[in-house]
């Protein structure tokens, strides 16, 4: 078996080392201007309502981002807490109406 060169080893590691931050650099500058959830074919991926999604070109389309990279996009995402509140009471009351059509009860709700 052959011996390691642990300075040849140590060379490779500075060298994936270098490879990544440079990376991340690239990564942390881009994440200021570009939205994570625009994906390649600048469409939006988000499962939450922000200002610069704009109708999609087919009915099964992801939205399309407006966003034009020059503003803080952040800005334009729905926080609003009680719009996530409703969606929760939304989904709860759904997931109890399916259980009830089958006959069961909401584990989460038996208070066992
Ligand atoms: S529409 Fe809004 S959330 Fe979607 S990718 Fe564009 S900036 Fe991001």
């Amino acid at each position: 078996m052959k011996k390691t060169d642990k300075a040849a080893y140590q060379k490779r590691l500075d060298r994936i080392a270098d490879l990544f931050s440079g990376m991340v650099a690239q990564a942390e500058v881009q994440s200021q201007h570009r939205c994570p959830y625009r994906n390649r074919h600048d469409q939006c991926t988000a499962k939450f309502r922000c200002r610069n999604q704009r109708p999609p070109a087919a009915d099964d389309d992801p939205a399309i981002c407006a966003h034009d990279a020059e503003l803080e996009y952040r800005s334009a995402w729905e926080t609003d807490p009680s719009n996530y509140r409703r969606a929760k009471a939304k989904i709860k009351k759904i997931k109890t109406a399916s259980l009830a059509r089958r006959g069961r009860q909401d584990p989460g709700e038996t208070g066992d």
